[in-house]
């Protein structure tokens, strides 16, 4: 990876030889190792002992969880905050794996809707609830960085399975619950908000 970082620093006009530039290669290596790390996480491992059998039917409501990552059609990051709610029926995850969960797929090459998707799924597979919400705003800089939107857009993203899918009143209860930053009509017009998304230049 490091010739190749050397090459692409020499064809973007640079001296991959002068002192500021000498140990770059190795250390975007390293971070971009680090970034797509989530291909060799073990979701498993990830939940290990912590999937518990309880008798609690509510909603679980995990909001504001951080994260970072890349799209995958311009390899620049996108970010912001991710809320995660389910309905248990027999079992619950620990609440701190699930900013480990949603790190798992965060760090990978993304598009906003399939890490979305991703997190809800797995969830939705490991403890069977009710309903599993997943809902995420990211800012996205290549499209913040290079213009094509407002600088403070949000792109808003959703996957509503079970409960939250069939039942207005529980999805609405949800949304009222993590009161998005971003501006309500994001949310119900999700076509004017996805970034990158389906983009091709
Ligand atoms: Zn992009």
């Amino acid at each position: 990876m490091q010739d190749l970082i050397r090459k692409l620093l020499s064809d973007l006009g640079e001296d991959p030889g002068r002192e500021g530039l000498l140990n770059t290669p190795k250390r975007v290596e390293k971070a971009y190792r680090f970034l797509t790390s989530g291909y060799h996480a073990d979701i498993d491992q990830v939940l290990n002992n912590a999937l518990f059998t309880v008798d609690y039917s509510e909603m679980v409501i995990v909001k504001d969880i951080d994260f970072y990552s890349l799209c995958e059609h311009h390899l620049l990051p996108f970010f912001g905050k991710c809320h995660v709610a389910y309905i248990p029926t027999t079992k619950v995850i620990g609440l701190s794996k699930i900013p480990r969960l949603v790190d798992v797929f965060a760090r990978r090459l993304q598009v906003q809707e399939r890490l979305t998707n991703q997190i809800a799924g797995t969830i939705g597979d490991k403890i069977a609830p009710l309903g599993v919400a997943v809902v995420m705003e990211a800012t996205h800089l290549c499209m913040s960085m290079r213009g094509v939107e407002k600088q403070n857009s949000f792109a808003v993203t959703s996957a509503m399975l079970g409960a939250f899918r069939d039942n207005a009143r529980t999805r609405m209860e949800f949304l009222e619950l993590i009161k998005l930053r971003s501006a309500a009509p994001a949310f119900t017009d999700r076509s004017a908000s996805l970034a990158c998304i389906g983009e091709e230049d």
